[in-house]
């Protein structure tokens, strides 16, 4: 069976298990939990902070960050596609009384510039206060560049706002863009961070851990952040075993995301030669990928159905929903690539396609 629903349903390897049952432990909410604070300290010099929080998932470090920087009836810009928009059932304005203001994506990913500063609103009683800026890195898979990350870090920083990156796939992004300019994957995700007053991690995505992320930022901001945490439900006690497959994956699997690029370029570039050629596809099925693990493909909305069957009969899995691209109703499927997807699972789901009748 191959897995392309999505990189968080990579188990623990071996190595990774040994870690996790060799963790010194200690109860996190008294805040001393030694492998805890280990991986805290750990991630945040990595990424130049001088704080980290260890918490449940994504959703919650990006909410707790929210919550900390906004109060009641403070804005928050965001992309309408954003996770912290879209895809966190509303938890900003549910729980933090957050407006958000959504925007509209280029189509290489980023917010306008322009837009960003055209939607922050003046002091004035009529509006709520324009309080941060939220920028995805990843997101749908593209890494954005980091020329950008400087630009709107800086007109946060002119216009008084806070700015947040939520870097679930942050690593991804790193790995993609220094394998284009050669340089080192760990001194480019720092770079990239520079000047933002937080950062989400996810650790159960590409870099393999069970559970977890971590939230990035100063002593204060962090300190508030447990609070929050705490409020949240999302105080563990020996969640040192968590955080050991953590460290373990920030130890060894940053670099391998490299192998899951090369995965979905192996991927993309095979759909495009099978495509033109193809009996029933030809001409109706559109691949999109950008550098990094996920690759969509985009089919007419009457092939969908039969498509998604014939892979799941084959044992391929993915996910998928429906998309109007210029007028025209496709089905979108997600490939996402990760630790338990080979080269060979990848020359399978290539074949399966293939045959597809
Ligand atoms: C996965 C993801 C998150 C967090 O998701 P959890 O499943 O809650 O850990 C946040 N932002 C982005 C862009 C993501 O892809």
């Amino acid at each position: 069976m191959s897995d392309f629903r999505s990189d968080t349903v990579t188990q623990p390897t071996a190595a990774m298990k040994r870690a996790m049952m060799d963790a010194p432990l200690g109860d996190d909410v008294f805040n001393d939990d030694p492998t805890v604070h280990r991986l805290q300290e750990m991630a945040a010099g990595m990424l130049g902070y001088e704080a980290a929080l260890f918490a449940p998932s994504g959703t919650q470090t990006n909410l707790i960050a929210l919550m900390t920087h906004c109060q009641r009836g403070d804005e928050a810009i965001v992309g309408q596609q954003w996770h912290t928009y879209r895809w966190e059932a509303g938890g900003m304005a549910v729980l933090g009384s957050i407006q958000p203001q959504p925007l509209e994506h280029q189509p290489d990913g980023t917010i306008a510039l322009a837009d960003i500063e055209n939607a922050i609103k003046p002091d004035d009683p009529h509006f709520a206060r324009t309080r941060l800026v939220v920028i995805e890195n990843t997101t749908g898979g593209k890494p954005l560049p980091l020329k950008y990350m400087r630009d709107v870090q800086q007109l946060a920083q002119r216009r008084g706002l806070r700015c947040h990156i939520d870097g679930a796939r942050l690593f991804n992004a790193a790995v993609a863009l220094a394998h284009e300019d050669g340089g080192d994957p760990l001194a480019t995700a720092k770079n990239m961070c520079h000047g933002y007053d937080s950062v989400s991690l996810c650790l159960s995505k590409g870099l393999g851990a069970p559970i977890g992320s971590l939230l990035l930022g100063s002593a204060s901001f962090i300190g508030q952040a447990r609070r929050l945490r705490k409020m949240l439900g999302g105080g563990m006690r020996q969640s040192g075993m968590l955080a050991a497959a953590g460290i373990h994956a920030l130890e060894h699997h940053v670099h391998r995301l490299a192998d899951d690029h090369a995965h979905a370029r192996l991927l993309s570039e095979g759909l495009a030669e099978i495509i033109p050629n193809h009996p029933v596809l030809s001409g109706r099925l559109a691949v999109h990928a950008d550098r990094t693990n996920i690759v969509f493909t985009d089919v007419d909305a009457d092939l969908g159905q039969p498509l998604l069957a014939h892979l799941a009969a084959n044992d391929v899995k993915v996910t998928a929903g429906d998309l109007r691209v210029q007028e025209r109703l496709v089905k979108r499927i997600r490939w996402v690539m990760h630790l338990d997807v080979s080269g060979k699972d990848v020359e399978k789901a290539l074949q399966v396609v293939n045959a597809f009748r």
